[in-house]
């Protein structure tokens, strides 16, 4: 998959990108990210990229030019199945879900705003949607982008060693993920639970099946609406209710 990123800071996106999952997936070829600076594409003397809203009112916009020119400068060498995506707090908040449905496209084009964000007509011109990371707002849209290139890029086969590393994980499983513990069996008196010692496939898979249902159910009870419970899930949820 490709990715591109429009950036004012692109130091950002290059030291998360080559570090890493992503920076082996970049080794590999799977994922291949290109970065681009705004400012390259100021036709001001100072560089300059933004500028202050019409209308009055607080702080600076991003202008049209740069952003435009920027885009238009490796447009043409972008697949016909792509998506280009403003980071912003007014887009549809990020989950698992749309992280599916990104990674189907063979390019992701994202812009990363800065100071009080874009000038509209950057939206009209070459945005096909917004995203949200969550009900915050940041200084700069590059932690977003990075995010959801994480997100997407361990869904693009042969970046995780096995495809079970997410579809058992948290969120992707439909519940939250059982504990784990690794060695030693005893730290300052903590122990490992022992059926997970026994070698008993049927015994270990039960007691992470009901940890991951008592996780869901005292952090995330939202998700157990719409899991795949069978009846024995919803018989040992209600014994957790009633203790
Ligand atoms: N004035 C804008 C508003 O009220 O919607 C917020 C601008 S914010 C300070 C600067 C930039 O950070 C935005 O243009 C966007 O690219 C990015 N950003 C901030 N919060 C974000 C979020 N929750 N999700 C995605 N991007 C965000």
């Amino acid at each position: 998959m490709r990715f591109d990123v429009l950036t004012l800071f692109p130091d950002m996106i290059k030291s998360v990108t080559d570090a890493s999952i992503l920076g082996k997936a970049q080794k590999s070829g799977i994922i291949d990210v290109n970065i681009h600076n705004i400012r390259d594409f100021s036709k001001d003397k100072h560089r300059k990229v933004d500028d202050t809203p019409y209308g009055g009112g607080m702080g600076m916009l991003m202008s049209v030019q740069p952003v435009v020119d920027c885009f238009n400068s490796f447009k043409g060498d972008l697949p016909e199945n792509k998506r280009v995506i403003y980071l912003s707090p007014k887009g549809q908040v990020f989950n698992h879900q749309k992280a599916i449905e990104l990674s189907k496209y063979d390019s992701l084009v994202f812009l990363c705003g800065h100071y009080e964000g874009i000038d509209e007509r950057i939206e009209q011109l070459i945005i096909d949607e917004q995203i949200s990371v969550g009900d915050f707002v940041l200084t700069g849209g590059e932690l977003p982008a990075l995010t959801i290139i994480d997100a997407v890029s361990r869904l693009i086969p042969g970046v995780l060693p096995d495809s079970v590393c997410y579809e058992d994980e948290s969120i992707a499983s439909g519940l939250l993920e059982y504990p784990q513990y690794t060695k030693p069996y005893d730290y300052n008196g903590l122990t490992v639970p022992d059926v997970l010692l026994g070698g008993n496939h049927e015994d270990i898979r039960k007691w992470r099946r009901r940890a991951a249902l008592k996780e869901t159910l005292i952090y995330r009870p939202d998700l157990l609406a719409k899991a795949k419970l069978t009846k024995e899930d919803i018989l040992y949820l209600e014994e957790i209710n009633n203790e």
